[in-house]
């Protein structure tokens, strides 16, 4: 029996996670919820899964939903809150399995901290190993403690990892859907407005990573992500943009053969494979093969995806560069979607908040939130 923490369940990674257990309760449970913002939700969450620990973000939300649930008659349910509030669930004894879901490094001290207390990981959350990733798989081969990646294109590669050894490994090629933007004439780029950018063709997500994959800087992080998870170089990843999302992502070995990880565009599928690894549960998860018979891969246009470039120079440079292109995404994205900055204002922060940040390899956990609190401010100077 697992018993899951699950840190960011009120996102869509969370709610998924616990529509698995619903369906699963022989093999899965619920012992702590890290919730965020939402009280209505928590509550709900509360209500339904009755785990020992809820964490919100802050006091005053925790307060109020000790209140609701006082009113409810429902007793038994620590409340916490923050980041303390985050790592108490991470870490807490009854938990065997954290799935890591909370955007953003907000998720990153309870992340690290439930491997360095020995918990496996499923990890949705992508800007903790872009962040920090050097120190999490350092900690984690320490602790000998798996982390089984969430994000469906890492999943698919992890699944076709499984049939040869590292040093077999040529190139692993990540697919991109390439976003509502792939066609679009590039003297068009500057007036795409948030709603536009909001439209994903192939997958509902939340508001950020939506605005990432019109970027393609969601498959920068990716190709980090991967670098990192992977143990390989970046010259040795490669992404293709196959834009429809059939094909999640594949491995190109040394001898030519190219295995490719095929099915429904569900993330529940990925999300089953990481709590359930190195098993197989039966699910209700089927593919139809006739989709397979328009299949498109092309090569990225690195001037339509300038967040695509500057990922690679991140990932050869790693450490604060790596920090900073997520904290300058982050903070441009969040301008463009309240109209301060045009979409072509993304890429040129980033590129901006990069060229200013020097080089350095932090080694804590708290160097990192430094270097990613010092990119911030270099982004909102540069946007002001
Ligand atoms: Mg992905």
């Amino acid at each position: 029996m697992k018993h899951l923490a699950i840190l960011g369940s009120t996102g869509s990674i969370g709610q998924s996670t616990l529509s698995i257990v619903e369906q699963f309760p022989e093999r899965y449970s619920v012992v702590a919820l890290a919730a965020g913002r939402n009280v209505d939700e928590a509550f709900a969450q509360a209500v339904r899964w009755r785990p020992r620990v809820v964490s919100l973000a802050t006091e005053e939300l925790a307060a109020q939903l000790a209140a609701r649930l006082r009113q409810a008659g429902i007793t038994g349910i620590e409340l916490v809150h923050g980041t303390e509030g985050t790592i108490v669930c991470a870490t807490l004894p009854q938990a065997n399995f954290v799935v890591s879901a909370i955007v953003g490094v907000a998720g990153l001290a309870a992340t690290h901290a439930a491997i360095l207390a020995g918990k496996p990981i499923g990890l949705a959350n992508k800007e903790c190993m872009v962040a920090a990733g050097e120190i999490l798989t350092a900690a984690a081969r320490q602790h000998n403690v798996p982390i089984l990646p969430i994000d469906s294109e890492h999943n698919a590669v992890h699944q076709c990892l499984r049939v040869g050894a590292h040093n077999e490994v040529k190139f692993i090629w990540l697919t991109a859907s390439g976003g509502p933007f792939r066609q679009l004439p590039l003297d068009q780029f500057v007036g795409i407005t948030p709603e536009q950018a909001l439209k994903h063709p192939t997958w509902v997500m939340g508001r950020r990573i939506t605005i990432d994959s019109a970027t393609m800087l969601n498959k920068g992080l990716e190709v980090i992500e991967a670098c990192r998870l992977f143990d390989v170089a970046p010259s040795q990843v490669r992404v293709t943009i196959h834009p429809q999302s059939t094909v999640h992502s594949l491995v190109e070995f040394v001898d030519g053969s190219i295995l490719a990880q095929i099915s429904v565009t569900d993330m529940r599928l990925p999300i089953l494979y990481a709590l359930a690894h190195p098993e197989r549960p039966a699910s209700n998860l089927t593919f139809d093969l006739a989709a397979l018979k328009h299949l498109e891969f092309e090569q990225p246009d690195f001037d339509r995806f300038p967040c695509l470039r500057l990922a690679f120079e991140a990932a050869e440079k790693g450490g604060t560069h790596c920090i900073a292109l997520n904290a300058a995404d982050e903070i441009a994205v969040a301008a463009f979607l309240e109209r301060r900055i045009p979409f072509t204002g993304i890429p040129r922060t980033i590129e901006k908040v990069l060229a200013a940040t020097p080089e350095a390899h932090p080694t804590t956990i708290a160097e990192v939130l430094a270097a990613d609190r010092e990119a911030r401010e270099r982004a909102r100077v540069h946007l002001t």
